[in-house]
């Protein structure tokens, strides 16, 4: 769809990166790595400042208690995190249960290491799922549950109770977690993001993956990590070295400076996003769309008539607007047919021209 927008000159509200750049202090702090002469490999587990600052951060918003040298291994990005734990934990063979739509790097991941996903689907308006159907996707094979919240594509938080359920499932199936919370500071309406971690008997069983892309709105220094109990995270670090070994080793450094940015930094972020949200739900609804609900990340979905893969296909043309089809998230492209995925993390001027195209177009 980027390419789509491209070639067509279409305002592209499709692929979730924002066109602004993060802190001014965390470029600088990348610039002055790399004078500082921070160009080689950096240690496979993390450059080490890097992994205090996450297990600082993780204390910091969450009271969760991480070793910042067997309990965090640093990748490029959450998406060589999540490979690395399909790939370090999974037999061939071994079930992984994912909540649908889902992101697309984990069926890929999944299947790299030889398992196979059992879906729970998400329904809106709310994204709620089906505690049965949580139930019966656990089969004897059943290895990890992979969550993710904040989630993309929908925009749901899931809420303390959704999470208690899960954790239920798992602490009874002997299971392992593993999340995604790459959008975890991004949070609106005052609701919380709650790690899966952070509940009773989770810690001992949980995997917590992330990345600085987009709090700090650096999707292209691909720094990530995950965090958990030392015999999970050397099961990422196994097959990590064997993906990349390490690197990025400047904007590790960097990404120490940034988790440790002020109160301030994560209020401005949080308030930022906010007003985009709304500013471009406004304008769906002006346009005539129906945006649903989504208290966090940088996406919203809007129904529309008919099929979305259709709607968007056209879209470029027909109103000089990119955005992508829900459906696409889905095993089952008939649980999201008529959604679409708008993302909000532009600049305002993007978003109004979006809106008024949208509009014009009808
Ligand atoms: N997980 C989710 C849910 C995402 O939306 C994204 C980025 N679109 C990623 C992971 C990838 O994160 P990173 O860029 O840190 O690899």
């Amino acid at each position: 769809m980027s390419a789509l927008a491209e070639r067509t000159g279409a305002v592209n509200l499709g692929q979730g990166f924002p066109d602004e750049d993060g802190p001014a202090e965390v470029l600088e702090a990348a610039v002055a790595a790399l004078n500082a002469g921070h160009n080689q490999y950096a240690p496979l587990p993390g450059v080490p400042a890097l992994r205090a600052a996450i297990a600082a951060h993780q204390e910091r918003f969450y009271g969760l208690d991480v070793r910042p040298d067997a309990g965090v291994q640093v990748t490029f990005g959450a998406t060589e995190a999540i490979a690395a734990t399909m790939l370090g934990l999974l037999e061939p063979g071994h079930e992984v249960l994912v909540f649908e739509p889902l992101y697309d790097s984990y069926a890929a991941s999944i299947a790299m290491a030889g398992g196979v996903r059992r879906v729970v689907t998400l329904r809106p308006p709310d994204w709620s799922f089906d505690p049965d159907a949580l139930d019966a996707a656990i089969t004897p094979r059943t290895k990890l549950v992979l969550l993710n919240s904040p989630h993309n594509p929908t925009g749901k938080v899931f809420s303390r109770a959704e999470l208690e359920l899960v954790a239920a499932a798992v602490l009874e199936h002997d299971l392992v977690a593993v999340t995604d919370e790459v959008y975890e500071h991004l949070v609106y309406d005052g609701a919380e993001h709650v790690p899966l971690a952070s509940l009773d008997g989770m810690a001992a069983r949980t995997l917590t993956i992330s990345s600085l892309g987009k709090t700090f709105s650096a999707t292209g220094w691909k720094v990530g990590w995950a965090t958990g109990p030392p015999e999970l995270v050397a099961a990422v670090r196994a097959a990590k070295q064997f993906l990349s070994f390490a690197g990025g080793t400047p904007f590790q450094h960097a990404g120490a400076a940034a988790l440790a940015m002020d109160d301030a930094f994560y209020a401005a972020l949080t308030a930022s996003f906010t007003a985009k949200r709304d500013r471009l739900c406004d304008g769906l609804r002006a346009a005539g769309l129906e945006p649903l609900p989504a208290a966090g990340t940088y996406f919203v979905n809007a129904l529309v008539e008919g099929d979305g893969v259709e709607f968007c296909r056209r879209l470029p043309e027909r109103a000089g607007v990119v955005a992508i089809p829900t459906a696409v998230f889905y095993d089952d492209p008939e649980a999201g047919r008529s959604l679409v995925r708008f993302a909000f993390c532009k600049r305002d001027t993007v978003l109004d021209e979006a809106v008024a195209r949208l509009s014009r177009a009808g």
